[in-house]
């Protein structure tokens, strides 16, 4: 198998015992970052490593089996309904952190449609669904409207979000002449149509890409952007800066930089919560008022904790942007700072 430090040969146990995720990346990404200046930062997203092999971490990082209420259905937010509507994604990140299913045989995505739509019409507390995975946009454009046949009578759902990288992987799948009547659809039954697009770095957004955006702006569809803060690919403020203000002036909203998560097979992407904090300020100060939308985000088991600051007190300050527990959400909390920690479970309590 060929890794960006050389070739290997690995047997497929050794593969499944490191749970290497399979490789595959599209022509149109290949391309993309060829021609884009930046390959040498963005072949790291695609293309594996040696460092799979030595990353340690778990495959659940943010407790999704245990906010699991129906096969397929994750709430683990009041307002959020979380759908895996498939397994499979256009090319395959190295540092996901669903590779314990995404690109293989999974037990985990929806199946039932119909009992998730119970679940979602006994709990009027949700008012969006997300549909993930893996990627939606790989599946047909008749899926995804046989998808929404549950969704889209339900009257308490105020939006349908669409968590996607295939505008950057395909973008010319949002081409598909069927697609305007499928938000066309999501309109006329009341909701809001939303695509979260995930672009890492500027040199994945192609002018496929930003042509597709602009269109589906014209037809309604709201986008927001989010992005994981990943070493050697994106820790650079000036990158970011650049690639939020591209957002910004495409109609995406930037909205979540995630701190990358210590995933089995993936944590040598994680930067530490000092350099990242650095990354953040330094993103901020780059860009004007309106185009600083984002949060710097740990999707924690607990919650998603918004990154604040390292104080001169030697702690490091956060507040939960979102939680189970209603009463925590935005209250800002600290713990005593640890040189290289990554991660909430890194810091000591105290
Ligand atoms: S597109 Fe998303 S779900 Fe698919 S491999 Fe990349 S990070 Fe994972």
């Amino acid at each position: 198998m060929k890794f960006i430090e050389g070739t290997r040969v690995v047997a497929e146990s050794e593969l499944q015992t490191n749970s290497i995720t399979r490789y595959h990346a599209t022509k149109f990404y290949h391309d993309q970052i060829k021609n884009s200046g930046y390959y040498d930062q963005l072949k790291y997203i695609v293309e594996p490593s040696f460092g799979e092999f030595e990353s340690p971490g778990n495959l659940d990082t943010s407790g999704e089996h245990d906010n699991t209420v129906v096969l397929g259905l994750q709430h683990k937010y009041a307002q959020t309904g979380l759908l895996l509507a498939t397994d499979s994604c256009v090319s395959y990140c190295r540092f996901c952190f669903r590779k314990r299913f995404v690109g293989r045989a999974s037990d985990e995505i929806a199946l039932d449609f119909g009992q998730i739509a119970r679940y979602i019409v006994n709990h009027p507390e949700i008012s969006n669904v997300l549909l993930s995975g893996g990627d939606p946009f790989v599946l047909s454009t008749a899926k995804l409207d046989k998808i929404l046949d549950y969704l889209l009578p339900i009257p308490h759902l105020a939006s349908i979000r669409f968590g996607t990288k295939a505008l950057a992987f395909e973008p010319k799948r949002f081409e598909d002449p069927a697609l305007p009547a499928l938000f066309q659809r999501v309109h006329e039954a009341g909701k809001a149509a939303v695509i979260v697009t995930h672009f890492d770095h500027i040199g994945e957004i192609s002018g496929d890409a930003e042509r597709n955006i602009l269109s589906l702006r014209t037809q309604g569809v709201q986008f927001f952007n989010q992005s994981v803060l990943l070493a050697k690919v994106n820790d650079d403020p000036e990158i970011l800066a650049a690639t939020f203000a591209k957002c910004h002036q495409m109609g995406v909203r930037p909205y979540y930089l995630f701190q990358a998560r210590p995933v089995k097979g993936a944590s040598h992407f994680q930067v530490s919560l000092r350099r990242g904090l650095e990354i953040a300020h330094g993103i901020n100060q780059r860009l004007s008022g309106i185009q600083k939308t984002f949060k710097y985000i740990m999707s924690h088991y607990t919650g998603k904790i918004e990154i604040l600051d390292l104080g001169a007190d030697g702690r490091v300050y956060m507040r939960y942007h979102q939680n189970k527990v209603p009463e925590k959400i935005g209250r800002i909390f600290s713990r005593p700072h640890l040189e290289g920690a990554c991660w909430l479970d890194d810091l000591p309590e105290g």
